[in-house]
């Protein structure tokens, strides 16, 4: 369950970073983003894990929570974003 959750976590962050990139011809965006991709890092452990929107679009720590009720699912309360735990 987690190693996929994170795969997918990281998949997201790598591409919001990646439109990011895409959209800007500032190096200063390219480094943040770059810095801010080489340290968001699910695989480590870390719990609660982060929002990969926020962090790298925002550039904001905010927390994946799990979400009340019947859906086994955790997400951003900031930008929405949810995750399945299955
Ligand atoms: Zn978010």
């Amino acid at each position: 369950m987690w190693t996929r959750l994170v795969k997918q976590l990281r998949n997201d962050a790598e591409s919001f970073a990646k439109s990011l990139m895409e959209e800007s011809l500032d190096p200063q965006i390219w480094r943040a983003t770059s810095t801010r991709l080489a340290t968001y890092q699910p695989e480590a452990h870390k719990r609660p894990l982060d929002c990969p929107y926020c962090w790298i679009i925002e550039g904001e720590k905010r927390s994946l929570q799990p979400v009340p009720g019947p859906t086994q699912a955790i997400a951003c309360s900031a930008c929405g974003s949810e995750y399945p735990l299955e």
